[in-house]
């Protein structure tokens, strides 16, 4: 079966040192393939090259089959990859409903998009728009806190509100910066809970992490990246067991 997500042969150096150097790597439809690595080895590049933020110096990027590598990141989203990005915030002033009503690359001031989001002559299309970011904030068991300011809610919720927001346009591939980064205990619990639902509903996911247990838990494979290179692929058994994983990674 053709992979939702396929890399040939992924380059991309600045000023001259590579980011990300030959992957090559296919994430089967309803995957969660995990993406560790040190700090610097190459994680974030790898997920704009995927959705389209940053061009290769070399290599192709494949969607569902289709070279995608010279699509700009809009047509990307169009063709379903989301991202949640390492360290995303809500926007203040919106409430949680209206953060995952906006569009997840605008880049128009906060106070302009709460007023057209609540604007007249939107809306009929506000009511279906705001129908499915409350689905969506369901499915990230947000439901209760829609109306509530953004900002106002736990880091761990407004994460949840964020991948509420990268749910809301119904992905095939949704990339997952370092989501639980700063996240401790039941908050932890409760976005890995989510990811997990996800994982059961059969979306294809990759999920950086930092912390390997997390990744372990939640991926079905896991590819290790060092200076940009891929070292190991494998179950997350295998990889914790690698000898170069061990290496590079776990520092032992
Ligand atoms: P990770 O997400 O695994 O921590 P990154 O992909 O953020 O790693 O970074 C990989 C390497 O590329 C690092 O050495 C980083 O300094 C460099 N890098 C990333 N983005 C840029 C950029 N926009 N300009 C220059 N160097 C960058
Ligand atoms: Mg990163």
């Amino acid at each position: 079966m053709t992979p939702v997500l396929r890399l040939d042969n992924l380059s991309r150096s600045f000023g001259g040192v590579f980011a990300v150097r030959d992957v090559s790597l296919a994430v089967p439809s309803g995957e969660t393939r995990g993406l560790i690595g040190p700090n610097g080895a190459g994680k974030s590049t790898l997920f704009n090259l995927v959705a389209g933020l940053l061009r290769p110096d070399a290599g192709r990027v494949a969607l569902e089959g289709d070279e995608v590598t010279r699509l700009p990141a809009h047509r990307r989203a169009a063709q379903g990859v989301a991202i949640v990005f390492q360290g995303a915030r809500v926007f203040p002033g919106l409430t949680a409903v209206e953060n995952v009503m906006v569009g997840a690359h605008t880049s128009a001031r906060h106070g302009f998009l709460g007023a057209a989001i609540r604007s007249r002559r939107c809306r009929r299309e506000e009511r279906e728009i705001r129908e499915a970011a409350l689905a969506a904030l369901e499915r990230v068991g947000l439901a209760e806190w829609a109306d509530v300011p953004a900002e106002s809610l736990p880091l761990g919720q407004q994460r949840r509100a964020q991948l509420a927001r990268a749910l809301c346009a119904r992905p095939r591939l949704l990339l997952l910066d370092e989501p639980a980064a700063g996240l401790r205990g039941a908050e932890r619990a409760a976005l890995a809970g989510v990811i997990d639902g996800l994982r059961g509903e059969g979306l294809t996911m990759m999920l950086v992490e930092h912390d390997v247990g997390f990744v372990s838990r939640l991926a079905d494979r896991v590819t290790v990246l060092d200076l940009g290179a891929v070292i190991a692929e494998g179950t997350p058994d295998e990889v914790r067991r690698d000898p170069a994983v061990v290496a590079a990674y776990l520092g032992a």
